[in-house]
């Protein structure tokens, strides 16, 4: 939907990255139990669709090519509730990893398949483990993508990507030009996953298994914080399905999305937002 003017108490913009089993087949943790984590992830989606469309409430997926793949009929779910579906590599690929000729191909194949789905190219982007590259910058403004969703330099304002900053331990930051690429700013502190995942890693252990309602009190103050002291700002939510999908979770996210509504907040999808703001509309004003 088209945004004339900023919601003065702001925006709040729903994404869900249904990683699926990439996000543990690019682990190398592709035996049958951390895989079928990512299956759940299938599970929840219908549910979150549900919940979603009760409260008329538009959102974003970033699903990588290989999900695409695997669960066609479920991403197809996605696209007839009217979600936007941006792109995440095709298998979860580390932008960091991977060669020049690698990450192009990894980027041109998830594009072509969330365009096969969706019948329109994708307009956004979110960098697998938000791991963006000077080299990821500059393939999505080669093709042509209004927005990335992978940065943390602001929490209610969108801003344009830089591209080529010089950093020195001898000297100050000397910044890049800006990109037409519009940063829709997320962070782990907006992130179900570090809240709420648990994992064992072969040398670490992130514990995750919080209180859903204490991850949602962490979100709902920087809604209001957005709300009080920002004019027209934007917040990104980041979600996994495999993660948020729990039944508590869900209900603790309804509890949430009610509690959010109450103050005035808009939701919007990150295309509408990201048009807005590449059209000159001015988002996340401060005193
Ligand atoms: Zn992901």
């Amino acid at each position: 939907m088209t945004i004339e003017q900023p919601n003065p108490a702001g925006h709040l913009c729903l994404s869900f990255d249904f990683d699926g089993p990439s996000l543990w087949i690019m682990r190398k943790m592709a035996s049958a139990t951390p895989v079928s984590r990512g299956e759940f992830g299938a599970v929840a989606v219908p549910r979150i669709l549900k919940l979603l469309a009760a409260r008329d409430i538009p959102s974003t997926f970033f699903i990588p090519g290989h999900t695409i793949e695997t669960y066609p009929d479920v991403c197809r779910m996605v696209v007839d509730h009217g979600c936007e579906v941006g792109i995440h590599g095709y298998a979860h690929e580390m932008n960091g990893l991977q060669s020049q000729d690698e990450e192009r191909a990894a980027m041109s194949r998830s594009i072509e398949l969330v365009t096969a789905l969706c019948g329109a190219e994708p307009t956004g982007y979110r960098a697998p483990a938000g791991d963006l590259t000077n080299q990821t910058i500059e393939l999505l403004v080669e093709h042509g993508l209004t927005y990335d969703s992978s940065l943390m330099g602001h929490d209610s304002r969108p801003y344009r990507v830089r591209v080529d900053d010089r950093l020195s331990d001898d000297g100050p930051a000397r910044w890049g030009p800006e990109t037409d690429l519009i940063e829709l700013p997320w962070s782990w502190t907006n992130d179900d996953y570090p809240y709420l995942e648990f994992v064992a890693f072969r040398r670490m252990i992130m514990p995750g298994l919080a209180r859903p309602d204490d991850m949602f009190d962490n979100f709902l103050g920087d809604v209001q914080w957005m709300v009080r002291e920002v004019r027209g700002g934007v917040l990104t939510l980041v979600f996994h399905p495999q993660v948020i999908g729990r039944g508590h979770r869900l209900l603790a996210l309804e509890r949430f999305l009610d509690a959010a509504a109450e103050l005035g907040v808009r939701f919007d999808t990150m295309a509408d937002i990201a048009a807005a703001s590449a059209g000159g509309i001015r988002f996340g004003l401060e005193d």
